[in-house]
């Protein structure tokens, strides 16, 4: 490996997160390269809300204006291509790509969470359009219509009271699967929530949302049905670096310090894969900080102490 191949960062995760930290980064004439597999956890979604100035633009578009915008840096390099493996330390950490092995003194870790749905008949399909995970990044183009939420344990209520409050007063609970908590029947009653005790079946599309058909034959139209997915790292790799992790509502994310720093020295993490709200614009922040914090520690390796990990 030559000298001249280290590179200073190395960004896993080419994404809101990841391509704003190497922003950051090629405005510090750093040596970056980004590793890209292009599947952003709302690439199923046609249109991203609630991004300041990208408000309705499509996730797509937003990501090509950033990388175009990373165009003007020579020091930064994307690449389409996974990472499968990281070792090494803090100066000479060793990522394993398709195309071989790339060095780098600092890492971030961007490369987010994926959503793994229940196994219900035309849910996958209706995953981003009218299968929905937020009511800030959807709801307000579907307000006052009929809407649902997929119920699978306690936080299921927390979104009937959020939607009935201020998107719709027409709301069905559906209890699907898990626990909805001993409060679930007085709860929905005093909200106004229809609470049916019958698990989903089946998903089909319609017109402005879909047609949901329950176990005991209960048909309900609805322009969109709000569930949490369980989710899971999204590059296999990041499980196996020993790094802590806390449990999120929907399965587990990284635990951070201040700068985004981790449990490694050099590994910095941005984005889903640090926080448990699936939103853009925190990403596109944590993506700042972490960029420049990653650039700090090159100048400044002891002010970014690892967090003691438990
Ligand atoms: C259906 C849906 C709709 C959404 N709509 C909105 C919305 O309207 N507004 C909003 O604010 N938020 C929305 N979100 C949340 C938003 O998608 C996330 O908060 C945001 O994408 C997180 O950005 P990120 O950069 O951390 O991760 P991601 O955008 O998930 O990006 C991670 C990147 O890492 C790449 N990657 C993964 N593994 C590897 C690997 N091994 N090697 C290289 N690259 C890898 C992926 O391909 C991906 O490009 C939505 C989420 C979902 C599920």
């Amino acid at each position: 490996m030559q000298e001249a191949d280290l590179k200073d960062v190395a960004i896993i995760g080419g994404s809101f997160a990841g391509l704003t930290a190497a922003l950051q980064l090629g405005r510090a004439s750093r040596k970056v390269a980004v590793f890209d597999t292009g599947r952003p956890r709302n690439a199923a979604s046609p249109a991203a809300h609630g991004v300041p100035g990208w408000d309705g633009r499509a996730p797509g578009d937003i990501l090509s204006a950033i990388r175009g915008d990373l165009a003007a840096y020579p020091t930064v390099s994307v690449h389409d291509r996974a990472v499968t493996g990281l070792s090494g330390e803090a100066d000479a950490f060793r990522l394993t790509t398709a195309a071989g092995e790339v060095m780098a003194r600092r890492v971030i870790l961007a490369c987010g969470v994926t959503d793994r749905l229940p196994d219900i008949p035309g849910l996958a399909e209706g995953w981003g359009t009218w299968a929905l995970h937020c009511p800030y990044c959807h709801g307000y183009e579907i307000k006052g219509q009929p809407l649902s939420i997929l119920g699978r344990g306690p936080m299921a209520l927390h979104m009937a009271r959020m939607l009935r409050t201020d998107w719709s007063q027409d709301v069905s609970l559906i209890a699907h699967e898990g626990d909805l908590g001993p409060d679930a029947d007085a709860e929905t009653a005093a909200l106004g929530v229809s609470l049916h005790r019958s698990p989903l079946i089946r998903a089909e599309p319609r017109k402005g949302g879909a047609r949901l058909t329950l176990a005991d034959g209960t048909v309900l139209q609805t322009a969109g049905l709000f569930l949490h997915a369980d989710t899971a790292f999204a590059a296999p790799f990041v499980a196996d670096l020993g790094l802590a992790t806390l449990a999120g509502p929907t399965g587990p994310y990284l635990k951070t310090g201040a700068f985004n720093v981790t449990g490694r020295a050099g590994i910095f993490a941005a984005g889903d894969i640090i926080r448990p709200a699936g939103i853009v614009t925190p990403a596109l922040a944590d993506g700042a900080i972490t960029g420049t914090a990653a650039h700090q520690s090159l100048i400044w390796p002891d002010r970014f102490p690892p967090i003691m990990e438990t």
